[in-house]
């Protein structure tokens, strides 16, 4: 029988008739498309799409390729049509979107857990350089993308990666995104416990399955089991955070409804102890709400955090029990506040097993291909088979002896692969932006290069841990509500009133126990061209006024 809204959803959901009639939800049996997006899900599944790229796109070439594949389902596949070049962020939002569609896509590799073998990591290099022209972003959510990918190579690419169980499977559109995991599970000292098996079953038992992959919108999710908190669970529709129960021991603690972009809100707490053998039915019990009862009218109230915050914890948690686990869950305490304020693992560090990882910094995230496979070749010369990407655009070598510290660090740092970055350098990240995404109005990546360069040479002292994040547009791929120092890229009016790239300002923002949004700071808007004198004035003045212990945010 074939997966249709109807046999997908639960009978007893589905005789529910939902508070907000007419906001598409399943479960209150409104199964007629409200916008073009539910009605391309209706017609074929996003999954389906691979085997017309396989058999026919492929090889009949991009201007095959079926608009509501190209535009809609090519994404449950990791691909989106990259910006046109030459296009200027006076574009964006007027012109029509196919004309700003080229060619070529960009694809994201999905890194469930942010794990890689050396060997995978030299797959993912070596298409980089074959098919990609040698792209290769690390993003904020352990994935890797390429761009300038042509159609008639993704066949091979999926051969690639699959022949090293890597895949592009559900990396965008409406499905289960990557799992964020904890880089440092399994092997960090002070782990409270290892979610890593939790992802290997959810995985299994939910990506790629038909029975989730027409939601409302993305879902997003994290389990860590760190005290760092090192997987920005805040901000995403569903996570696991490591906590030690009183009487239980070691589990998780269960939020849900966190996300940024338009409407941000961070995440709610249920109030649950998880064992880690009870995530993966947790999982599929939330993600099933979000399938049933999300709304699906709106695109941009779409996300889970917009039931989450009709519903409040105390009835997600009461229809999670009774209506899809079919049993209580165990009350249980929050997490700790961490000790440290840096969440990357950047820098050399010791494992439970007495050999150490070490954590090292890449310009924004910016990596290529040829790096990605000397930082394979690195590890494998120092002894180590394991490396790892964070929800910081950062990298993680692990498993390296104590006398070989010393040398992977020399040899990284060759590469520009900081393992005792500035704080600018390590805090600085950068959303892909105008040099490839659609939706851009400004460029990212260049300029917050650029601007910690500026900011190392021109406050040498500044040691304050900070984070700068640089969005292309009013989306939030790079998280500017959360920053310190959020910069939202728009076009502003220079001194001679000419539209030029720029900047809206929000300062204060933070993740963590003191999570919370930055104020837009009202009226602050600065040009590209004036943001490394605006960012050096504000640090200064900070570090001329702070007391004693307080931090940037505060
Ligand atoms: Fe594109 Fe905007 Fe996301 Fe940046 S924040 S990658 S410009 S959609």
């Amino acid at each position: 029988m074939a997966a249709t809204p109807e046999n997908r959803t639960p009978a007893a959901a589905r005789r529910k008739v939902g508070r907000h009639r007419g906001e598409g939800q399943w479960a209150a049996g409104h199964f007629t498309p409200l916008n073009g997006n539910e009605q391309f899900k209706k017609d074929d599944d996003g999954l389906n799409v691979r085997t017309r790229i396989e058999t026919v796109y492929s090889k009949r070439g991009f201007d095959s390729i079926d608009p509501n594949d190209l535009r809609g389902r090519m994404r449950w596949w990791g691909l989106y049509t990259q910006r046109k070049q030459g296009l200027d962020g006076t574009k964006t939002g007027v012109l029509e979107p196919e004309e700003l569609d080229d060619e070529y896509f960009m694809l994201r590799v999905r890194i469930d857990g942010g794990r890689l073998t050396t060997e995978q990591l030299r797959v993912v290099g070596e298409i980089s350089e074959e098919f990609a022209r040698g792209t290769a972003d690390i993003t904020d959510r352990q994935n890797v993308q390429y761009h300038w990918i042509r159609i008639e190579d993704v066949p091979e690419i999926w051969n690639r990666l699959e022949a090293v169980g890597l895949s592009t499977t559900e990396a965008c559109g409406d499905t289960p995104r990557v799992i964020l995991g904890s880089p440092v599970a399994g092997i960090a000292a002070d782990e409270i416990i290892d979610g890593t098996p939790a992802i290997d079953e959810i995985q299994r038992r939910i990506i790629g399955n038909k029975d989730f992959s027409n939601l409302p919108r993305k879902f997003k999710s994290a389990v860590s089991g760190s005290p760092l908190l090192d997987v920005a669970h805040e901000i995403n529709d569903i996570a696991f955070v490591g906590v030690n129960h009183p009487e239980h021991g070691p589990g998780f603690d269960l939020w849900v409804g966190g996300g940024l972009s338009t409407n941000p809100k961070l995440g709610v707490r249920l109030g649950t102890w998880v064992s880690l053998d009870e995530v993966p039915d947790v999982y599929e019990g939330v993600i099933s709400i979000f399938r049933d009862y999300g709304y699906r009218r709106l695109r941009n109230r779409a996300r889970l955090k917009f039931l989450v915050a009709d519903w409040g914890p105390e009835k997600f948690r009461q229809v999670l029990e009774d209506e899809y686990l079919k049993r209580k869950l165990t009350d249980g305490p929050a997490p700790e506040q961490p000790a440290g304020r840096w969440r990357d693992h950047v820098g050399v560090h010791r494992q439970k097993d007495g050999r150490f990882y070490v954590g090292f910094a890449p310009r924004v995230g910016r990596v290529d291909g040829a790096t990605l496979t000397k930082i394979a070749e690195i590890a494998e010369a120092h002894g180590s088979g394991r490396v790892r990407t964070t929800a910081e655009q950062k990298m993680l070598v692990l498993d390296v002896e104590e006398e070989r510290v010393e040398s992977i660090v020399a040899a990284l740092e060759a590469l520009d692969l900081r393992v005792t970055p500035s704080p600018f350098r390590r805090g600085t990240m950068a959303c892909t932006g105008i040099e490839f995404c659609k939706l851009a109005i400004v460029e990212t990546k260049g300029r917050g290069s650029s601007l910690m360069d500026e900011l190392e040479r021109r406050l040498p002292e500044f040691d304050e841990p900070l984070t700068i994040n640089i969005n292309g547009c009013p989306n939030a791929c790079a998280r500017i509500q959360v920053a310190d120092i959020g910069l939202k890229g728009q076009l502003v009016l220079d001194d001679d009133g000419n539209r030029v790239e720029g900047y809206q300002v929000h300062l204060g923002g933070a993740l963590g126990l003191e999570a919370g949004f930055g104020r837009k700071v009202r009226g602050l808007k600065v040009t590209a061209a004036e943001l490394p004198d605006y960012v050096e004035r504000v640090l200064k003045r900070f570090q001329a006024e702070r007391e004693t212990g307080e931090r940037f945010a505060t």
